[in-house]
């Protein structure tokens, strides 16, 4: 067995069941993502567009491409298409653009709202206020063609075990806020996309429903 099967088979022993695994193949090559699709894995996560389609065109089509990274909204019709699942919604812009592309396609796209927890400045995603403002909108109502299956984040980049678990706290916090007040009737509304190579086991412990993960798969990314 290759190395990337043993960190897949590995890291899947230890997931509970109830989390959904993203394999996140930003920088690999489609034959180190075969090796993954080999052991019958199909959910897989790109941070950008311009590497996201190629490997959609090239790799086989029951793959479920989710787009995790920032996207400027004049890529979204390139992804549009086919995309299964947008994480990294961070504007009210970039989500009425996912609505009209979905118009255009005819069919509906399901998006994750990413809160901006860390404390670093350069990290995407709503405030909660923002997202309020957002969701009370006549404009959003009107947004038929957008699924939010639920929020997405990224916790700072430390070691301080304290730190990253009281991030994870606050998105858990604003989910049920978020839950009560706006999608109580939805079903749809109820992932928690947090945790990745150095922070899952973290993120799972405070409630996450979908842990992205790159590197402890893969190893290190190439620089
Ligand atoms: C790269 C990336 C990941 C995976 O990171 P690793 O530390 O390699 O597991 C997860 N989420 C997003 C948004 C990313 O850009």
């Amino acid at each position: 067995m290759g190395e990337i099967a043993e960190n897949y088979y590995k890291l899947v022993s230890e997931l509970p069941a109830h989390v959904k695994l993203v394999a996140v193949t930003k920088t690999r090559t489609p034959s180190e993502i075969m090796e993954l699709y080999n052991c019958g894995h199909r959910l897989f996560g790109e941070s950008k567009a311009q590497e996201m389609v190629p490997k959609y065109e090239e790799l086989p089509k029951d793959i479920q491409w989710h787009m995790v990274g920032h996207l400027q909204s004049n890529k979204v019709k390139y992804i549009a298409p086919f995309v299964k699942l947008i994480q990294s919604v961070d504007s009210f812009k970039l989500l009425k653009t996912i609505n009209k592309e979905a118009v255009k396609n005819d069919i509906i796209i399901d998006c994750l709202l990413q809160i901006h927890i860390a404390e670093e400045e350069s990290k995407f995603g709503f405030e909660l206020e923002e997202l309020r403002e957002i969701l009370e909108s006549e404009e959003f109502s009107k947004l038929k063609n957008i699924r939010i299956k639920g929020l997405m984040c990224m916790a700072t980049f430390t070691d301080d075990v304290q730190q990253i678990r009281k991030e994870f706290r606050i998105l858990v916090s604003f989910f049920k806020t978020l839950k009560e007040k706006y999608f109580n009737e939805k079903d749809d509304f109820h992932e928690k996309s947090m945790g990745m190579t150095d922070d899952w086991q973290i993120a799972i412990g405070e409630g996450s429903t979908m842990v992205r993960v790159g590197t402890a798969l893969f190893g290190e990314r190439p620089k």
